[in-house]
């Protein structure tokens, strides 16, 4: 490891690769795997889990915008890539040439897409998003909007310049528990069938590939959503299964002790001085804070991991270090590995106690934080 023995996330592709496979085992066989590597791979380092993903045989790849695709190009990966938000016409061009495929999300975008395909003599390959109850981007189409969503989507799927490949809708609520969630749910799911059996019925198309589910539509909702594709992100890097699947965390966020110093009893620790020692105090210094993705909300509120046990992290986090209490461990010298979650760790728990979700930490750790990979 060519670290300087600071802070590091420690990426098991190991561990990506028995997710993809668990997940693969749950879906029907002809169902394609968009693998959703946006925002870097929930920060695992897109290039390298796209490559790992086109090893396993991954159909598809999902990214949020241009710029992520265009890393994906450059690095080499050819699968097909989906950009999931909304692109600028003018760079129209660009993805003909790169061969992306683009989200279409409203009659004008269909056009303004369609006017510069038309301009430059190409065809850009599209996917149409439906708003079946998601409340974000996609064709309305929900209650008295059907009829005119229907027909906007045969409108876009009519223009010579755009290449209809596919179509797909957002669940929102697939991943909660609970009636209200189902019917919820369910209600999408019949919609978007719905929508697509009518546009088949006025103007014969039939879409190469319908998708539904995200993790939660994977995880609770196979076979119904299943249909051409699925788009998982989260469980690939082994959270949201609740443990049904088996899955394991692929990233452990990882750092090491810099500094031990030790304090009487009744000495003020960190900004603020929120934190004051009750006894003499073997403290450390750790070289993570909220730069790193160590969120400042946590100040007081959790534990590392070490070898000799849990070390309490004590005082405000500062921008690039933190304290934690050592006393009685003795094990845990300057250099010893210190782990903030992964496979010891839980995330989830930390995501509960900062209030927040496990993508939102996972997106947090940094660009400053080398990603490790192990297999
Ligand atoms: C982010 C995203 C996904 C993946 O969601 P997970 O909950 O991580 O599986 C799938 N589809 C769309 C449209 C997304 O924006």
């Amino acid at each position: 490891m060519d670290l300087q023995k600071r802070t590091w996330a420690e990426i098991s592709l190991g561990a990506i690769r028995h997710n993809y496979e668990a997940i693969r085992r749950t879906l029907p066989s002809g169902t394609r795997f968009l693998g959703v590597v946006k925002a870097d791979a929930y920060g695992h380092g897109a290039l390298a889990v796209s490559r790992l993903l086109a090893e396993l045989g991954a159909e598809y790849l999902a990214v949020s915008c241009l710029d992520e695709a265009m890393e994906l190009r450059s690095g080499g990966i050819g699968l097909p890539i989906l950009i999931l938000g909304h692109t600028p016409p003018t760079y129209v061009p660009l993805l003909i040439e790169q061969n992306l495929t683009q989200t279409v999300t409203c009659e004008a975008k269909a056009e303004e897409f369609s006017a510069v395909a038309a301009a430059v003599g190409g065809r850009l390959r599209v996917h149409i998003a439906l708003d079946t109850g998601m409340g974000r981007l996609g064709f309305l189409c929900a209650g008295r909007h059907f009829e005119a969503g229907v027909k906007n989507v045969i409108a876009a799927v009519s223009s010579p310049h755009l290449i209809p490949e596919g179509v797909f809708t957002h669940l929102a609520r697939s991943d909660e528990p609970g009636q209200g969630a189902r019917d919820f749910t369910l209600g999408q799911i019949g919609l978007f069938n719905d929508v697509l059996t009518e546009v088949s019925k006025i103007s014969g198309f039939k879409f190469p590939l319908r998708h539904c589910a995200s993790s939660g539509g994977v995880l609770n909702y196979i076979p119904e959503a299943a249909m051409d594709m699925v788009r998982p992100g989260l469980l690939l890097y082994g959270y949201g299964d609740e443990g049904r699947l088996g899955l394991r965390p692929a990233m452990s966020l990882m750092t090491t002790v810099s500094t031990i110093k030790h304090y009487d009893a009744g000495t003020p620790i960190s900004y603020g001085g929120t934190f004051v020692t009750e006894r003499r105090t073997r403290m450390g210094v750790l070289p993570i804070g909220y730069a790193d993705g160590l969120l400042r909300c946590l100040s007081g509120r959790f534990s590392f991991w070490t070898a000799g046990g849990q070390a309490p992290q004590r005082g405000r986090i500062c921008m690039d270090m933190c304290m934690a209490d050592l006393t009685g461990l003795d094990k845990v010298n300057l250099d010893s590995r210190v782990e903030v979650f992964g496979q010891h760790n839980s995330l989830d728990e930390l995501a509960r106690t900062a209030g927040t979700i496990p993508y939102e930490l996972l997106c947090s750790v940094s660009k400053r934080v080398p990603r490790v990979y192990v297999d």
